[in-house]
């Protein structure tokens, strides 16, 4: 199988999972690591991003965590509403070596609405494809990771073989104990 959608959804699912779990880990707090995170991810817009700016970002977390834990139909409600608030205008546009690809909102539309409507356009094509669990926590525990499973057959459990690793360790020694 392969997947049916262009590939920078991949790239903002992984974008916007990033910011999330930096936000919950505590590692995004400030104007400069919003900047930082944007420019990792060359997301555009963001060079400039003030203090207000990151709070706004902060503010639209909550809102993308729940697109990524929810069931397909909730996610297409959820859309919806984040379109209608940020007053999306989707149109095509090529630039900077990029062929026709979709922008949500106009040229210098505030880094946080540019963030939650790419989110959403992002989540569209999942709801469209029936893709939406793609959208996973990892498996451990300890660690609410969110991350996205590119695997062939949606099996992919844990964020990372760190976490992989531990929770294996701990079955084994669980099994060995139990012996
Ligand atoms: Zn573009
Ligand atoms: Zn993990």
């Amino acid at each position: 199988m392969t997947l049916h959608y262009p590939h920078e959804v991949v790239r903002t699912m992984e974008f916007v999972a990033a910011l999330c779990n930096g936000r919950r880990e505590g590692e995004l707090d400030s104007a400069a690591s919003l900047r930082r995170l944007c420019a990792e991810w060359a997301f555009p817009g963001a060079s400039g991003a003030s203090r207000s700016d990151a709070a706004a970002t902060w503010a639209h977390v909550p809102t993308i965590e729940a697109m990524w834990d929810a069931p397909r139909d909730a996610v297409a409600g959820m859309v919806n509403r984040v379109f209608r608030e940020a007053d999306a205008r989707p149109h095509l546009v090529r630039h900077d070596g990029l062929d026709w690809h979709l922008h949500g909102l106009q040229a210098g539309a505030p880094v946080a609405d540019a963030i939650a409507v790419d989110a959403a356009m992002a989540f569209t094509d999942l709801v469209r494809a029936d893709d939406t669990d793609r959208c996973k926590r990892c498996g451990d525990d300890r660690c609410a990771s969110m991350f996205f499973d590119r695997s062939r057959n949606r099996s992919r459990r844990f964020c990372s073989t760190t976490c992989q690793s531990r929770t294996n360790v701990a079955a084994f020694r669980a099994r060995a104990s139990a012996a």
